[in-house]
């Protein structure tokens, strides 16, 4: 017997058939005796709505409202649900946040969870009854507020509760059955993973690929609890109970790298395609300026990716290319602007069309060449890199958003990806 947190997102939960399906997936749990604590997104759309709604009553809204008003997408589905599993005879309540309690920072709207009590939740798993949780929320303790957790929360909650209950796994139930080495819609010959390390899915979280929230691996890994993405499409009855000694059986696993016997060098290809490239030509090359110049962007909150400093040829001057979030572009302009008094002078040129294409994989700790293989691919093809960055265990390259899925196609069979 196990103790078993199943997570549902919008689109498991997005009407009362589903809904209804959710009911049978955990019953299969309780029936096979794992003690089950459901953790539940809004229904899909819901917060969508709500935070429209908000935004229509004032722009410049109170945060804590704008928490009051879009909690309630999962409060809704944590009572339907919970009436849906008591129809089919098992015993569940739902709880919100604040009754749990899951108390967070006063960050409304981006809060992050400060602790769980599971006593009670324990308690009562114990007794037979299923617990049916709210994603996305807590309670800010010093003022009495109910708190969210940034848009993509569920995620988060769900890991922790399953850290505070001492679960044995924590299964996230999405609309996809697992995680893939690059996105199947691009290349129908992606691949399932059996299993992805903390590190990886990590990189592929922040990187685009949006099955799980980042918070949510970073979380899990600090804490070693073990997550698996599955299907809430998959028949409830055609999957076998979660059991600990058969987890790989069905879905991603996500893991501590030494649970992974057999890793590929490169076990996955992210791409982002809302990146924009920077330019400034001819800043003055003395030491602070690149402090002057990024000082700024992070006051304003931009977050800056890849960066690349080159000497132009008068050795006097430097030209700094970097990258951020297209929707930024924007304000990263004007924010620059703004800043030109303390940075000196210098030329901008900015483009949106760009894409970031990433190689992912712990194996690159161990194996020389990947980079130079990617690199040799991507000529093959006519692709030109604009700029590269690498980590321990990640390869970017920035490249014209055209090429961006035929670079995604070459560099999975390139790295050996391809399904036979
Ligand atoms: N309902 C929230 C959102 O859409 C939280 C979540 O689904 O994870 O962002
Ligand atoms: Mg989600």
């Amino acid at each position: 017997m196990a103790v078993v947190v199943m997570k549902f997102g919008g689109t498991s939960v997005a009407n009362i058939e589903r809904i209804r399906n959710v009911a049978r997936h955990v019953k299969r749990e309780a029936d096979a005796g794992n003690q089950v604590a459901v953790v539940v997104s809004a229904m899909a759309g819901v917060t969508n709505q709500l935070v429209s709604w908000v935004r229509e009553a004032s722009l410049l809204h109170d945060a804590r409202e704008y928490d009051a008003v879009v909690a309630t997408g999962e409060q809704v589905t944590a009572g339907l649900l919970a009436i849906t599993l008591q129809s089919i005879g098992l015993q569940a309540r739902s709880w919100q946040g604040w009754q749990i309690p899951i108390t967070t920072t006063p960050a409304h709207g981006a809060a992050r969870i400060t602790g769980i009590d599971g006593a009670e939740i324990r308690r009562r798993l114990d007794t037979g009854e299923v617990a049916v949780i709210t994603g996305f929320q807590g309670i800010e303790p010093d003022r009495n507020r109910i708190a969210t957790l940034g848009r993509g929360g569920s995620d988060t909650s769900a890991v922790a509760i399953a850290v505070a209950l001492k679960a044995d796994v924590c299964d996230i139930y999405t609309d996809v059955d697992g995680v893939y080495t690059t996105d199947p819609r691009i290349v129908p010959k992606a691949r399932r993973l059996p299993k992805v390390s903390y590190e990886e899915m990590l990189e592929m979280a922040s990187l685009g690929s949006k099955v799980l929230q980042t918070r949510s691996v970073e979380l899990a890994m600090v804490n070693r609890m073990t997550v698996r993405v599955l299907s809430s499409f998959t028949a409830p009855e055609a999957m076998e109970p979660a059991r600990m000694d058969r987890l790989e059986d069905i879905g991603t696993i996500v893991c501590d790298e030494d649970e992974i016997v057999e890793s590929q060098v490169v076990s996955g290809i992210a791409y982002v395609k809302d990146e924009a490239k920077v330019t400034l030509i001819k800043v003055e090359d003395k030491p602070g300026v690149a402090s002057r110049i990024f000082g700024p962007l992070a006051d304003a909150n931009i977050n800056v990716d890849m960066i690349i400093q080159s000497v132009t040829p008068d050795g006097m001057h430097t030209d700094m290319t970097f990258t951020v979030q297209g929707s930024e572009l924007p304000r990263t302009l004007e924010t620059l602007k703004a800043a030109k008094k303390e940075i000196g002078d210098f030329e901008i040129q900015s483009s949106a069309d760009v894409a970031k294409i990433s190689v992912i994989g712990i194996g690159m700790r161990s194996h020389a060449g990947v980079a130079a293989k990617m690199f040799s691919a991507l000529a093959a093809k006519g692709i030109n890199i604009l700029a590269i960055t690498t980590s321990e265990i990640k390869i970017s390259v920035l490249i014209d958003a055209a090429y961006a899925e035929l670079a995604v196609r070459t560099l999975h069979s390139v790295y050996g990806l391809d399904a036979d």
